[in-house]
């Protein structure tokens, strides 16, 4: 299966972002978190951008430059707190619906064409929902 949709930037709307799950990951606290696509948009609306997600991450950071209980250091450590599937070309996590086509078991006459592939649930240990 192609993907001929451009990769996100922080420009990126959640309206408009491919994929399921947004990651957020820091270089420098190591915080991390995997969230669902339909999670943030019903909390920040489907406008909100990556951007602006991402540095609301960074906010929650203790190496945050907005960080009031740190003095600013101009050439401190600062939060890494980014998205890594921003610019990437390629998906996070595939479904198993959009792997592409395999082979099964079984003939035409056993499928049922209306009727969507079962989505597996997978949930990773420590994943937050928030
Ligand atoms: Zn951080």
């Amino acid at each position: 299966m192609s993907n001929p949709a451009p990769p996100p930037t922080a420009e990126t709307s959640l309206r408009e972002y491919p994929y399921v799950v947004i990651r957020f990951r820091c270089t420098v606290c190591e915080r991390a978190a995997d969230v669902r696509l339909a999670v943030l948009a019903a909390r920040f609306g489907p406008n909100a951008t990556l951007g602006r997600l991402v540095s609301m991450f960074v906010g929650g950071c203790w190496w945050s430059p907005h960080n009031p209980a740190r003095k600013p250091q101009k050439y401190g450590m600062k939060c890494g707190g980014h998205c890594p599937d921003l610019f990437r070309p390629g998906p996070p996590d595939l479904p198993p619906s959009m792997t592409g086509l395999t082979l099964i078991e079984g003939g035409k006459g056993d499928m049922l064409p209306a009727e969507p592939k079962p989505v597996e649930r997978r949930r990773r240990v420590g994943d937050a929902d928030v």
